[in-house]
């Protein structure tokens, strides 16, 4: 009997539980039932438990426990695997699947570090000055909503599925409470399992529904989301749940995606792009059988080469071995079940009133396997007929694609139009007029599109992988949701808040120092100040310094910059925007520099780049400029005895006006004595 992780210990319903069947063999892998379990105890322990403890970690140190169980999950994956042959995938489909969801979780590990702050609120865009003193500023922040996010997920991808949803839960600060589909939750519980042993993310931040849902959302409110991955059936019947409707829970929905693939009207059958066509087709068929929310659904060709087309992806699927998954030979396994299969056999007789079988039609060889008590299916192609409305509408989930002709490139984008919404398009071309046509006219129907040509294949992920970096989901009949896209799916999770306050408030609120807000100067140069001892607010305020002619045409000589408007009087006189010669916006900011710095060797390590740069009035000879440096941001680097210091810079001249305004970014060690 499977188990559910609630509340901090594991449960096992006393009831006798559904089977779940292997695949391939039809034997019971495990029992499921989730008769009994306290779905609300789940919720509060989440809410009570989890989150708090989630969201006393700063963004940094929760990234660091994502890494830390990204390792420790990779680190012994074997038995998972050989659980995963099971549900019917070989082993190449579960690298996917396993090693998918590992490397998921390493991504938002390192863009949680490299990316968000080391603190509990995340800055949107910059300062709204909305008082002409500046006494009054308006700034957007993100910050961790007190709530659960409950991930229910689809059978395809028991593991991936699971954490490519928890890690930016987790990052956002959300406990998760996971409820994977049943076929093949057993592999879940088996990860969720090692992720509990481990010790590693704090109690309460993942429990484990084992079963059925029933009656979760009722308890859930405002501040709890639901991401639902799966049939577009079970979507519409979250989506009319009262506490969705008009309770405020947020639903995110992945559901029926009918994605295509085009190959472009510049390809013949001699170009290279004629191959990638034919083999991603092939592909996307056959990986995990075809079960891939991302899978081509739709193959749609220029009608001039369709009969080429045709024939070199059959040519190909003669190939494909079916059988048992766990054999090496073997290139594609079961289905995930028989009532799957017998699903996937309706939507293919439906398919058949406007479509023509050109391959599958006989049952495939099969290697090492039982055709009765697995759930195999040999790939089916088929062929549309003019006009066919069902390819746009039927989603057979498992090895099965349609043909389908065009004449012109709208043609071309009106078919891909009329999947309603998908989670992803690709284009095969090595036009780029006919790429930005075509790409511009289907993405509002896309989540995602891959443009493929002899350039980019080699490197290139396939048209069936989403990316822990790009967006995955997709408009319309795809469920109008988003997830990942690297830090995007954490803000995803936050909630976005307009704050209006002064200065000083803004910089209290949010940790940062904001332009108006208190500069703090004392007798110690900040560039003596070590991490520990630096505070926000801390400023150098440096002496005058007057630029020369000579130092503009010295600048001009040594760096070789001798652009007119620093050399040429006359023609810099012509310049509309300057009138005159002006000083490089270089030679002000190497100016500020030395009006700033502390030379002697002290905590300041290194100054590791500028942001913001923007030069903001001309600076002529004579001009006298100034510089205020101030301690913006204090980032201590995890692991490491140095940190990262942003210093507000603004350059003035004798008028008080700002000349360059910049942040300075150093790394500062973090003690020194
Ligand atoms: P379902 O929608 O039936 O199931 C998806 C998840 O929802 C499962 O965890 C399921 O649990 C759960 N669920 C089912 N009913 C409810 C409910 N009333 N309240 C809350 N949760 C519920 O989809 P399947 O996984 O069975 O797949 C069916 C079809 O969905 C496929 O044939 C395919 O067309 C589509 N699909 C789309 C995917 C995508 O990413 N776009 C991915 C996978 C499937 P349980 O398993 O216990 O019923």
């Amino acid at each position: 009997m499977l188990e559910s992780y609630a509340a901090g210990s594991w449960f096992r319903a006393k009831a006798e539980g559904e089977p779940l069947l292997d695949a391939t063999t039809g034997e019971v892998v495990a029992r499921l039932s989730s008769d009994g379990l306290d779905l609300r105890a789940m919720v509060e322990h989440a809410r009570h438990v989890g989150g708090p403890a989630i969201r006393a970690l700063t963004f940094h140190q929760r990234a660091l426990l994502l890494k830390e169980l990204a390792r420790h999950l990779s680190a012994d994956k074997d038995f998972l695997y050989e659980l995963s042959f099971r549900t019917g995938a070989t082993r190449r489909d579960s690298t996917v699947d396993i090693d998918g969801g590992f490397g998921t979780m390493f991504s938002y590990a390192s863009k949680g570090v490299r990316e968000l702050p080391n603190d509990t609120v995340v800055l949107d865009g910059g300062l709204e000055r909305l008082g002409r003193e500046g006494t009054f500023l308006g700034q957007h922040l993100h910050t961790s909503r007190p709530g659960v996010a409950v991930q229910i997920n689809a059978f395809n991808f028991p593991v991936w599925g699971m954490l490519e949803k928890l890690a930016p839960a987790f990052l956002a600060g959300l406990p998760s409470i996971v409820k994977p589909a049943s076929q093949t939750a057993y592999l879940t519980e088996a990860v969720v399992r090692r992720i509990v042993e481990s010790g590693i993310l704090p109690e309460g931040s993942l429990q484990l529904l084992s079963g059925s849902p029933r009656g979760l959302l009722d308890e859930l409110n405002e501040q709890d989301s639901v991401a639902f991955t799966g049939s577009a059936h079970t979507a519409s019947i979250l989506r009319n749940h009262p506490n969705v409707q008009h309770g405020g829970v947020r639903l995110g929905v992945e559901a029926d995606s009918l994605n295509c693939s085009i190959l472009g009207p510049d390809v013949t059958v001699d170009h290279p792009e004629f191959d990638l066509f034919v083999k991603g087709v092939v592909t996307e068929m056959t990986v995990k059988a075809g079960q891939k929310c991302t899978a081509i659904r739709r193959a749609i060709v220029p009608e001039p080469i369709a009969d080429a087309v045709v024939d070199a992806i059959i040519a190909r699927l003669a190939e494909i071995t079916v059988g048992n998954p766990a054999d090496e030979s073997v290139r594609m396994g079961p289905l995930a079940s028989l009532g799957q299969r017998q699903d996937v056999r309706r939507a293919i007789e439906s398919l058949r009133n406007a479509a023509d079988v050109v391959f599958g039609d006989r049952p495939a060889d099969l290697i090492d396997a039982d055709a009765e008590r697995g759930a195999f299916l040999s790939p089916v192609l088929l062929r549309a007929w003019p006009g066919a409305a069902e390819p746009h509408d039927i989603e057979p989930f498992g090895p099965v694609s349609t043909v389908l002709t065009y004449r012109t490139a709208s043609e071309a984008i009106e078919l891909a139009a009329r999947g309603k919404g998908s989670l992803v398009g690709s284009l095969v071309t090595n036009d780029p007029g006919v790429a930005r046509r075509i790409v511009l006219g289907t993405a509002p129907w896309h989540g995602r599109i891959l443009v493929l040509n002899r350039d980019d294949a080699a490197e290139s992920t396939g048209h069936g992988s989403p990316l822990p970096m790009l967006v995955h989901g997709g408009p319309g009949r795809a469920g109008g949701g988003e997830e990942l896209g690297g830090i995007r799916s954490v803000l995803h999770h936050m909630q976005r808040t307009a704050v209006q306050a002064s200065p000083d408030m803004l910089t209290a609120i949010t940790g940062r120092w904001t332009t108006g807000s208190k500069r703090f100067v004392d007798e110690v140069h900040p560039f003596r100040k070590s991490l520990e001892g630096l505070r926000i607010g801390d400023t150098v305020v440096s002496a005058t310094r007057q630029v020369t002619l000579a130092d503009i045409d010295h600048f001009a000589e040594f760096t070789g910059d001798t652009f007119y408007a620093h050399t040429d009087p006359e023609a810099a006189a012509a310049n509309p925007l300057f009138g005159g010669i002006v000083a490089h916006g270089y030679l002000v900011v190497s100016l500020a520099a030395g009006l700033f710095v502390e030379p002697r060797p002290g905590p300041v390590l290194a100054n590791f780049g500028v942001d913001h740069l923007r030069f903001l009035t001309p600076v002529k000879a004579g001009d006298v400029i100034a510089v205020k440096l101030t301690v913006k941001e204090i980032t201590p680097r995890a692991n490491a005895d140095y940190g990262e210091v942003r210093w507000d810079a603004v350059v003035t001249n004798q008028d008080d006006a700002p000349v360059a305004t910049y942040d300075v970014l150093t790394l500062v060690a973090r003690t020194y004595s």
